[in-house]
């Protein structure tokens, strides 16, 4: 394919930004790459693009550098064809209108683990927000510090969830399930009897989170050819905060306020074998963790994945944070028909037992 003109192209990004207001740090960021590579030789952007070392210019980083490479490969940068995609639509409606899609939230934690409430309170404060559905998704037993649920305390909080159930509104349900450790070898921390039989398995790296590249790749793409493995969560496990204002206390005991880098993985190989297996990519909302970063939400919907909006809530009022998501999916123009929880109930447990 014929190369396309990447200070153009980065040109042009700069300028839809600013039109569409978003923060100046962002804009700056292109501006400066396209200022960057304008004093240099074609040749020499080429051959910094070939050889990586585009991000050791002053002003080019990582998303920058990759726009710059997607042009010379003769493609429309990611990036560029995502904005053009949402401009001139209303960012904020979109938003809500994708929240008030949202049936259901498949990614939450009781005080069987190391949530903070009673699974009747997740449950009620569901029902006050609307919902139709709950996944119930403590953590697997690996994870000690959580309180991860052994096989045994699994299939009691499975009795104990068809007790609370049969005392629910009608129209409401809570549906089993898990986050459910990937152990170093992208194999899952729970008896596969128990997966097979849980509505919904989310599969989280918690452990090793600094593994090198291959090896963190070849884990995440065993996990996601697990045909039980409905949803990949919290994909790059960064932190991006401390923990925010009102997030405090217990009932958040396995997610200590910290930053982390994000785990290194090629990205778009996980994302294809996302698509592939049809496995499910998490917009993880909790404001510490805004996992995966827009960039990635907006490879994974290049790749053709799907998606879950999940609050993975610790607390009742931390099932409200779906907003926060939804904002960051429509930046990223994602559409309500690839997101998996504005499905009822019944077709999203058909999903998860008929995925491949
Ligand atoms: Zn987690
Ligand atoms: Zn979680």
């Amino acid at each position: 394919m014929k190369a396309r003109d990447p200070i153009a192209d980065l040109r042009r990004i700069a300028f839809l930004l600013e039109r569409a207001n978003e923060a100046t740090y962002r804009v700056r960021a292109f501006r400066s790459a396209a200022k960057a590579l304008a004093g240099l030789s074609a040749t020499e952007v080429a051959d910094r693009a070939g050889n990586g070392t585009l991000t050791e210019l002053a002003g080019v980083g990582d998303v920058t550098a990759r726009c710059v490479a997607e042009s010379l490969a003769g493609e429309e940068p990611v990036y560029l064809r995502r904005l053009v995609a949402t401009e001139g639509s209303d960012l904020d409606a979109e938003a809500t209108a994708l929240r008030a899609a949202l049936r259901g939230d498949c990614h939450t934690h009781s005080d069987w683990s190391d949530g903070g409430s009673p699974i009747e309170e997740m449950a009620l404060a569901a029902v006050e927000l609307g919902h139709e559905y709950l996944v119930l998704t403590d953590h697997s037993p690996r994870l000690t510090v959580a309180r991860g649920l052994t096989a045994a305390r699994l299939r009691r909080q499975l009795d104990h969830v068809a007790q609370v159930n049969a005392a629910l509104p009608e129209g409401f349900r809570i549906l089993t399930g898990i986050e459910v450790d990937i152990l170093a070898d992208g194999s899952l921390d729970q008896d596969d009897e128990l997966l097979a039989r849980l509505d919904v398995v989310v599969g989280s790296v918690h452990s090793n989170l600094k593994d090198e590249r291959s090896k963190m790749t070849r884990r995440m793409l065993t996990a996601v050819a697990n045909p039980h493995l409905d949803i990949l969560g919290h994909v790059t496990g960064r932190m991006v905060s401390s923990r925010p204002a009102g997030v405090t206390g217990p009932g958040d005991r396995g997610h200590r306020a910290r930053t982390r880098a994000e785990s290194d993985f090629d990205a778009d190989a996980v994302f294809a074998a996302c698509a592939e297996h049809d496995t499910a990519v998490e917009i993880n909302s909790r404001p510490e963790r805004q996992d995966p970063p827009k960039r990635l939400i907006r490879r994974a919907l290049e790749a053709g994945c799907r998606f879950a909006i999940n609050t993975d809530a610790h607390a009742p009022g931390q099932l409200d944070w779906q907003r926060f998501g939804c904002e960051r999916a429509a930046l990223c123009g994602v559409p309500a028909d690839r997101v998996v929880n504005t499905w009822s109930a019944e077709q999203l447990v058909d999903w998860t037992h008929n995925r491949a």
